[in-house]
């Protein structure tokens, strides 16, 4: 038995923007790994990270495909976010992105657009007009530490946990 002394239960911000950080873990584009989570009520709608469209290759197989400086190929994970929505019949209206860093330009006007009314984050993004967007729209611009980078689930601690015979 193990304890773990240093955790300690994330707020509701801190859930949120650690998830869009491990579902960036699926991202395709070696030159950014985004995670988006729109969230409404505390309640996930949908998540999306930077990935090529579907049946397309990848640019980590493949390299990037890069105009004018941008590699063009991925749709952004708030893009993916938001097309999910639309694919299920979601309403985003009103709800909050959890997002890696700061949106692009264009993924910034679609989320105004989309009805979001909250941007949590914790980086920034290299080439963007999102946050003049986002005043003049009247989105709310949350900048948060950077979360927990470990997940905390520690079995060993767990009284009532039974591990796998091949785990132990
Ligand atoms: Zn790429
Ligand atoms: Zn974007």
């Amino acid at each position: 038995m193990e304890e773990n002394k240093t955790y300690k239960r994330p707020s509701w911000d801190e859930y949120f923007l650690k998830l869009a950080m491990l579902i960036s873990e699926r991202a395709t584009c070696p030159r950014m790994h985004c995670g988006c989570v729109l969230v409404k009520n505390k309640q996930i709608l949908a998540t999306g990270y930077n990935g090529s469209i579907p049946g397309d290759v990848h640019c980590e197989d493949v390299g990037c495909y890069v105009v004018d400086n941008h590699c063009i190929r991925t749709i952004h994970a708030e893009m993916n976010a938001i097309l999910q929505c639309s694919q299920h019949g979601v309403s985003t209206q009103g709800a909050s992105a959890y997002i890696t860093n700061m949106p692009c330009t264009n993924c910034a006007k679609a989320l105004i657009a989309a009805g979001i009314k909250r941007v949590v984050i914790f980086s920034d993004y290299h080439a963007t007009e999102a946050e003049e967007f986002f005043k003049i729209a009247g989105v709310e611009i949350s900048r948060l530490k950077i979360p927990d980078r470990k997940i905390n689930y520690n079995i060993d601690a767990f009284c009532s946990a039974v591990k796998f015979k091949e785990d132990k």
